[in-house]
């Protein structure tokens, strides 16, 4: 921190450290970073998909963005409407056809005509009401003359009436049929529109024509003023975004496509038997660029037609979840936080610390080394919650302390799940956290996204009647076998045990809470099926994690943060994780001290840490040992 040195862009890892947490910025709180005016600027990484926008943008080209939720794909859409020329923008108006008044006709105009023509329609037709109402009554007053000179004749007042009456009808009725119907009006618009129709129903993404109860009798409204515009009309000469395109029914994702063909789509009636079913207009211009979004399997959902049509006449681009920690970057995360403060309005600006804070959560959820979370729609949550809380006190900044606030209440619903069943398993002394237990390990697994909990994994070994069988229940059966088929092969070689003669049974306590991730267990069940098939007691102060080759190397596993908190939530003070981990590891301060972290490359340093009683564990693990030993030769050779 404070330190001097200006750095530019690539710069290696041990000048990232130098350069501070917030990457050499000199300033004291957000107030004092400068926030870009155009979108397409303010927008953090993604540098591939922004050079995208940019020329799609140029040359008019549709755009898909994969990505997750959160990254900026709907943020570059709108960046891109802004990068767009403006002067081509159009005003469209629906008029009556006296020739059929159920296929309205359609003019395009040059922006803020629209409105100029409509006020001119209603300048006339009032100037015509007048005329017809001065008309009316001078042929009223010759009526009541009339009729005062022959007062007898009441029939000509129910004449009178009639008159007056057919008067005003037709008066008004020639008033609304006249005066078109503005449906894109674009006199106001300072960039090209930028429409989000993303969850669109039929009749929002492609217009509509209202239902119109009094269909006769001089009551109903003209159907030219019943025209509602589409999204896709809405964007004309813009952007028309669309986020999880598969969701979209098919018969939609048809119609745009045609949309985008013809770049003009008539509007009708979405609602089958309503009065508007019968209305169809002439086309109106639809001419817009799409960016259509959604994850890899929104692509492979989506009408192969239009993903086709989108990869033919545009790009194709993917977003990342994660960037290289870079001083610049955290520079620019420091200028995202600015960012945030700005748009909301309301909340404080932030510390030094506490941006600090923040950058280091986005270390954190990188939840890789040496990267940041590009999740930023998440992050932006963290910094506004943050700062609720700072106004919420009255304070004129938002500090440290209220980050960290925030952080353990905005809490993901699988954080808090996982944090509720920690409690419960304790009040039930489900978790074993003292004294050595044969066949019985804490395992770590991860809940969601982001969080942990500890999965007990109990194992006996059986003599079996026929050919011996991995036994194992529920969703993690196969990773089981799988793990149980890898240590077979260590196992053969040190033991003595057949274990293709015997039945193992694997059990995972308390495994049905759902949405387990059981890959990074396979250590837990090798050790495990090790202890009770050499009757070896093991610690239960002790936690691990690890996927487990066939030659006992102990492979990497996501999620080792919320593990190896999640272990020191449930009291357990060591926990076991893959050396290639080892750098993956974020904990939050308050945990540091509770819990001892054994990076660990093979199966034979699990068991030596894991296993209890003396004798019997150092000759096993001197066993292993000797193996490894010829593992390693056999890989320098091979
Ligand atoms: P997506 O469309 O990918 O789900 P959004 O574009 O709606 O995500 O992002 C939501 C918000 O998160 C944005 O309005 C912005 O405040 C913030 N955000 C997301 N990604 C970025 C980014 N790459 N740069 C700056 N801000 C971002």
């Amino acid at each position: 921190l404070g330190s001097e040195v200006e750095l530019e862009g690539e710069a290696t890892f041990d000048e990232a450290e130098e350069a501070g947490v917030l990457g050499g910025l000199e300033v004291e709180s957000t107030e004092d970073i400068e926030v870009p005016d155009r979108l397409v600027d303010q927008v953090i990484g993604q540098d591939h998909a922004r050079d995208v926008i940019k020329k799609a943008a140029k040359q008019r080209r549709h755009v898909m963005m994969i990505g997750s939720p959160g990254t900026g794909k709907s943020m570059l859409a709108k960046a891109m409407s802004q990068l767009l020329p403006k002067e081509e923008l159009q005003d469209v108006l629906v008029y009556h056809n006296p020739d059929d008044g159920n296929e309205p006709k359609v003019r395009t105009v040059p922006a803020g005509k629209g409105e100029q023509i409509v006020d001119a329609h209603k300048e006339e037709a009032r100037k015509r009401n007048q005329m017809r109402t001065f008309l009316m009554w001078i042929i009223i007053a010759i009526v009541i003359g009339y009729a005062l000179i022959i007062v007898q004749q009441i029939l000509l007042g129910i004449l009178a009436a009639g008159v007056i009456y057919l008067a005003f009808r037709y008066g008004s009725r020639g008033n609304d049929a006249m005066i078109p119907n503005l449906l894109i009006n674009t006199a106001n618009q300072q960039t090209a529109p930028f429409k989000d129709a993303t969850g669109a129903h039929a009749g929002a993404l492609l217009g509509d024509v209202r239902h119109d109860p009094f269909q006769s009798g001089g009551m109903e409204t003209p159907s030219h003023d019943r025209v509602e515009s589409g999204n896709i009309h809405e964007a004309n000469k813009g952007v028309l975004f669309i986020d999880e395109i598969n969701t979209l029914d098919v018969r939609s994702q048809q119609k745009l496509m045609t949309a985008i063909q013809e770049g003009e789509f008539s509007i009708t009636g979405q609602s089958e038997r309503s009065s508007g079913a019968m209305v169809q207009t002439e086309p109106v211009p639809c001419d817009f660029t799409m960016v259509a979004a959604g994850n890899l399997d929104a692509m492979e959902n989506m009408h192969p037609a239009l993903r086709s049509r989108i990869k033919g006449y545009g790009y194709e681009v993917y977003m990342d979840d994660t960037i290289e920690d870079t001083p610049e970057m955290r520079r620019k995360l420091a200028r995202f936080i600015a960012q945030e403060v700005e748009k909301d309005g309301r909340l404080p600006h932030f510390t030094r610390d506490a941006i600090e804070e923040v950058i280091l959560e986005a270390r954190r959820r990188a939840g890789r080394k040496g990267h940041l979370t590009l999740k930023l729609r998440e992050l932006g949550g963290l910094v506004r919650v943050a700062g609720d809380i700072a106004r919420a006190e009255d304070q004129e900044m938002t500090t440290r302390d209220d980050v960290l606030q925030a952080k353990s209440r905005s809490r993901s619903i699988e954080q808090q799940l996982a944090d509720d069943y920690i409690e419960r398993r304790k009040d039930y002394e489900l978790t074993v956290n003292q004294g050595d237990v044969i066949g019985r390990v804490n395992g770590l697994a991860v809940m969601g996204e982001d969080s942990g909990i500890v999965l007990p994994v109990m194992a006996e070994v059986a003599p079996s009647q026929g050919p011996g069988q991995v036994i194992a229940t529920g969703q993690l059966k196969e990773m089981a076998e799988e793990a149980v088929q890898n240590v077979s092969a260590i196992i053969k070689k040190f033991s003595d045990e057949d274990i293709s003669e015997k039945d193992i049974h694997i059990q995972f306590v308390q495994a049905g809470e759902g949405g387990v991730d059981g890959d990074s267990a396979s250590i837990t069940v090798a050790t495990a099926v090790i202890s009770a098939l050499e009757d070896i007691p093991i610690e239960q102060h002790l936690a691990m994690t690890g996927s487990l080759s066939v030659r006992g190397d102990v492979l990497p596993v996501g999620g080792v943060t919320h593990k190896i908190e999640a272990a020191a939530k449930s009291g357990l003070d060591t926990v076991i994780i893959p050396k290639a981990n080892e750098q993956d590891v974020m904990i939050e301060e308050e945990y540091e001290d509770q819990i001892e972290i054994i990076p660990v490359s093979h199966i034979s340093e699990v068991l030596d840490v894991a296993l209890a009683g003396e004798p019997e564990k150092d000759s096993l693990v001197d066993r292993l040992k000797s193996i490894t030993g010829k593992a390693l030769e056999q890989r320098e050779v091979g």
